[in-house]
């Protein structure tokens, strides 16, 4: 939560300690669930609510000097201030060192670090079976004259694409094939090359795993998941440790406008609160659904890096806090996948995960993403797990042939 990020406008300043005067209460409980139902919070103010309401403003009185904390609504907000603060002590946790800024959404924020990082000619390495957008931010890259590399996440298969990369992108769980590489070691090797190392954190959360402990210099992620939860806000965020490279990714917030609105900000800041008991929740559930699926002769495929006996296992277990609310597996046939989907009652056949609803999806109908035309994505919400594993089971009688 630096101040030390402003531009030349004077406007946009970490206006943190302007706000409370202090470094924040939740310091004063370690665990995950009294850091979250505190996160981000204020000193308390006798008759003032112990979350403040969104603050609708396009601008804010200023008189003389134009300087901060508060003076334009798309450089700064005093809703973001807080939600910021929130997951800075989230992803951050006791690092005075580290700058959270938020975004209109996952992508403004993973934008925010490649475009504001990269210049022509520099080399970026992406993952290959990432967030399906990534091959459009790829030809994007390309297109301003940067050279782009992938490779696969599992085996940690971008360490050796990494000679003469300025920048390593990293997803871990990989989004939706769930394969884990070792964020410390992938940091290390690209460190030593001079690279910076990004890693977006969505489908583990901050409460699942913190990037920056494990040696990235961004943790990015879309707030649109599970840090939010309830499939009714768009949002991202980009937390960063070096003050300069943070400097120019709240520039590029400033230059391109991908903020928020501070209702959305304000939601995802209440919803941050309940996030360590969907985590746990989920997370358990998720297990609980991995292990009935594992019985089942039609599923192939099963991918959930908590099963002890998962491929990402090991690393996981080292680098991960939780195993996330994602389960992935592959039915025979496209037909059998839908007619499964239609069979579900307490899954809705959506996109996106990470809601209190569970949701899935037959992957390949987007095309993008290389998976097997019956490949499921299956996202484990906050019901009760006798309830969903039933109801899985039962769609799986349900659509056999
Ligand atoms: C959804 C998602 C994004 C994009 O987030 P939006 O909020 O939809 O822009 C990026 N990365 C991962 C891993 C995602 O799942």
């Amino acid at each position: 939560m630096s101040d030390s990020a402003t531009d030349d406008e004077g406007g946009a300043t970490g206006a943190v300690d302007d706000v409370t005067g202090t470094a924040g209460r939740a310091g004063a409980g370690t665990g995950d669930g009294t850091r979250a139902v505190r996160a981000g919070l204020p000193e308390p103010v006798k008759h003032e609510p112990t979350l403040p309401g969104p603050v609708f403003a396009a601008h804010f009185h200023l008189p003389g000097d134009p300087t901060g904390p508060y003076t334009y609504g798309r450089d700064e907000n005093p809703t973001w201030t807080l939600l910021e603060r929130a997951v800075g002590e989230l992803e951050a946790p006791g690092r005075d060192d580290a700058e959270t800024l938020v975004f209109a959404s996952g992508m403004a924020a993973i934008s925010a670090v490649l475009f504001s990082q990269l210049r022509t000619g520099d080399v970026c390495v992406l993952p290959d079976d990432g967030y399906q957008a990534l091959p459009l931010v790829r030809a994007q890259l390309e297109a301003y004259g940067i050279e782009v590399r992938t490779a696969p996440t599992g085996g940690d298969a971008q360490l050796d694409v990494l000679d003469g990369a300025s920048l390593l992108w990293i997803e871990t769980p990989s989004n939706p094939g769930l394969d884990v590489c070792d964020i410390g070691r992938l940091a290390e090797a690209a460190h030593a090359r001079g690279a910076l190392v990004a890693v977006d954190n969505t489908l583990a959360t901050p409460l699942g795993q913190r990037p920056l402990e494990l040696g990235a210099d961004f943790a990015v992620a879309s707030g649109t998941k599970q840090l939010t939860g309830h499939g009714d806000v768009l949002l991202g965020y980009v937390v960063g440790r070096d003050a300069e490279a943070m400097a120019a990714v709240r520039r590029w917030r400033k230059i391109v406008g991908a903020i928020p609105g501070p209702m959305e900000a304000w939601l995802a800041h209440r919803s941050v609160a309940t996030l360590q008991m969907r985590v746990d929740r989920q997370s358990a559930t998720a297990l609980a659904v991995a292990e009935a699926l594992r019985e089942r002769p039609e599923v192939t495929g099963l991918r959930y890096p908590g099963l002890p006996d998962d491929p990402s296992h090991e690393i996981a277990a080292r680098q991960m806090r939780s195993f996330g609310c994602v389960v992935s597996f592959t039915l025979p046939t496209r037909a059998r996948a839908d007619r499964f989907l239609d069979a579900l009652r307490l899954v809705d056949d959506a996109t996106s995960f990470g809601g209190v609803r569970s949701t899935a999806e037959r992957r390949g109908r987007w095309g993008g993403d290389a998976v097997p035309e019956g490949f499921i994505r299956l996202s484990v919400g906050a019901e009760d797990p006798e309830d969903l594993v039933a109801d899985v089971l039962r769609a799986l009688e349900a659509s056999a042939d």
